[in-house]
């Protein structure tokens, strides 16, 4: 089987962010895979050891990405490609969606493994485009997928329900908490990891022209939820409490 994963480096969930002149300052900060992107891996990893066959990794972003695909050698993917947009300004879901495609459209895919979101950017849109582009089924949200020659079964998270799909492939998927676990890359991983073939292209390469990958959508304003006050303690006796919470409640917070 020819498997991609998509995968996207972001924040570590446990950064804080700061936000200066309506930009995200990321210097510093600590970069992860998106969890969602794992458990695609994973799942990669394991149909590649029931089926056989080639994972490739691809990430869009900037030559910094180079640690996280390495990541994902060490756990199992056999090759990397890196397509670096740093020509591109302010790309969206469009753009990365768009570069994306003209990379895949020349591959031989026989499934595409994404995340179903990126915990930063979190619109869910880049992998159900790129099925859209490339004209292949998608599942989104995947807790469960099994192959059998050219048929895929899987299932997937609704709010709490599992729905059960049927199709064939080639197929795009999303991955889903649950889905599986990933493992973590192993010493002798981490040192095949080193060896194994990372491709780097730009959009030159792809044939890809910066005005076909412009994006759709400008970001006008960016910003933190207002700081929370410190709360109130109420004293007294328990009738009291809920006398002066009342009234507090009336003209202060002008709830009631
Ligand atoms: C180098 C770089 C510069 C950026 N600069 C800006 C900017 O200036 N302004 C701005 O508003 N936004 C910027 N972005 C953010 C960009 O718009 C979003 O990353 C992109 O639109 C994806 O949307 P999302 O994060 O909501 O991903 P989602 O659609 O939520 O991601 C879902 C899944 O799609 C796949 N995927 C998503 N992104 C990638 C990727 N890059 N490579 C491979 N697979 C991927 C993964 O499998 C992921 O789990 C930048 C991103 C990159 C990589």
């Amino acid at each position: 089987m020819n498997l991609f994963v998509l995968m996207k480096r972001t924040f570590d969930t446990e950064e804080k962010i700061v936000i200066e002149t309506g930009k995200i300052q990321d210097d510093g900060a600590e970069w992860i895979i998106n969890p969602y992107d794992e458990y695609a891996i994973e799942e990669a990893i394991q149909l590649k050891e029931k089926h056989g066959g080639t994972i490739t990794a691809v990430t869009v972003g900037g030559e910094e990405a180079e640690k996280e695909l390495r990541t994902a050698l060490a756990m199992g993917c056999d090759q990397a490609v890196l397509i670096n947009i740093e020509d591109l300004e302010e790309p969206d879901q469009y753009s990365i969606s768009q570069v994306l495609y003209h990379y895949l459209k020349n591959q031989e895919f026989d499934l595409i493994l994404g995340g179903n979101v990126a915990i930063d950017g979190g619109s869910g849109q880049v992998a159900p485009r790129l099925a859209e582009l490339l004209d292949i089924p998608c599942i989104t949200t995947i807790t469960k997928l099994e192959i059998n020659g050219t048929d895929a079964e899987a299932e997937r998270d609704v709010e709490g329900d599992v729905e059960k799909i049927k199709t064939t492939l080639p197929l795009l998927v999303t991955a889903q908490q649950g889905l599986n676990e990933p493992r973590y890359p192993s010493l002798p991983g981490i040192m095949k990891a080193k060896k194994k073939p990372l491709e780097e292209l730009e959009l030159d390469d792809l044939d890809l022209d910066e005005e076909d990958a412009e994006p759709k959508l400008k970001t006008i304003e960016r910003f933190l939820p207002p700081k929370k006050e410190a709360g109130k303690l109420l004293q007294g006796e328990p009738a009291e409490q809920a006398k002066e919470l009342v009234s507090l409640l009336r003209s202060e917070a002008k709830v009631i």
